[in-house]
């Protein structure tokens, strides 16, 4: 079968569509063939690769699904052949501390499809049945598979580990990245008050469309001023910044007495240059997250079926193109998820 991976680390060049052979599901798993796939910064950051990360090669790339059962492993039960599904794409081992307490996304063997484990730009992948949701009759399999990833992401960020509440103030800082996108139209979902900070008037009317109430362009304002200015001298209750070193300082001038601060990344580097003094005085709490549980999946995914969230796609391409789309997302210049059609 065809699949989009690489033998060896480094840029863009070491990507090939590889021929592998087709997987065979374990007892829990069901064998899915996949039909979009979308992409996920994680998979830049994989195939330029890390220190301790070694992967088996050739490696798949690739986190987020959406396809059809076309084979059930010995005991996986209340599936059947056919069945359209999206998986969560974080794998957890079931038996430590904290997949004990449903906490699957702290669990100490924890790993992602396409990162610690083979991804899911293949014709067809095996995937464990407890990381399935089924996808409702007559919504679109490419809707579905641009959601997984980002809205789970989300989901956990804003109401598990934020605790946002109705009629609270939220600052998405930057627009453009999936989990911002998801956040503003979760949080909006919920009844905050969104405010953003993207870059360019694309970006701003972008964020506008989502759902976003007030919107500032970073690159000719500066955003925590004007959010502490548009709040009456208050601030907000929840920031959300996975820009990190070159935004945090900011994020915290940002926020509301006893306001929370939740981040799930930091693109822009790791060492935050906090004010330490602010976080005491201003009682702030420093939050993080990382993708979610089984049980934070289904709810992301129902609120995505249910029309209450809409995941933007940019474009769908042909798994050829993957080089192409790979391309568009590493410049930035897209707006919502890149799709790829593996098997329409
Ligand atoms: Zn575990």
């Amino acid at each position: 079968m065809r699949a989009i991976g690489f033998y060896e680390h480094g840029g863009p060049e070491v990507i090939q569509i590889l021929d592998i052979p087709q997987p065979t599901p374990a007892p829990d798993e069901v064998l899915i063939r996949v039909h979009y796939a979308a992409l996920n910064r994680l998979d830049d950051w994989v195939r330029r690769g890390w220190p301790g990360l070694n992967l088996a090669m050739p490696h798949v790339l690739g986190s987020d699904m959406a396809g059809e059962i076309v084979a059930l492993g010995s005991h996986v039960r209340g599936w059947n052949v056919g069945a359209r599904v999206v998986a969560n794409p974080g794998i957890w081992c079931t038996r430590c501390e904290w997949c004990e307490r449903g906490e699957h996304s702290l669990c100490v063997n924890y790993g992602l499809l396409g990162e610690h484990f083979p991804g899911v730009y293949a014709e067809y992948v095996t995937i464990p049945e407890r990381n399935l949701v089924r996808v409702p009759e007559g919504f679109p399999l490419e809707k579905a598979a641009a959601a997984p990833l980002v809205y789970l992401t989300a989901w956990r960020m804003l109401f598990t580990r934020a605790g946002l509440r109705p009629g609270e103030r939220v600052l998405v800082v930057g627009a453009g990245g999936g989990v911002n996108s998801a956040a503003i139209q979760l949080a909006k979902m919920a009844g905050a008050v969104v405010y953003v900070a993207a870059g360019g008037p694309e970006k701003v009317r972008y964020a506008r469309d989502l759902g976003a109430d007030v919107v500032y362009d970073y690159r000719t304002e500066e955003w925590w001023k004007a959010v502490y200015r548009d709040t009456g001298k208050r601030g907000v209750d929840v920031v959300v910044d996975n820009v990190g070193e070159a935004t945090f300082p900011h994020s915290l001038r940002a926020l509301a007495r006893g306001g929370r601060l939740v981040t799930v990344g930091a693109t822009t580097g790791p060492r935050s240059g906090a004010d330490i003094r602010l976080i005491f005085w201003k009682q702030i709490s420093i939050i993080g997250s990382t993708m979610g549980s089984q049980s934070e999946f289904r709810a992301a995914m129902q609120a995505v079926f249910r029309g209450q969230v809409d995941p933007p796609i940019d474009s769908i391409w042909p798994m050829e193109a993957y080089p192409e789309a790979l391309a568009r997302m590493i410049k930035g210049e897209h707006m919502g998820k890149i799709v790829l059609e593996i098997a329409a």
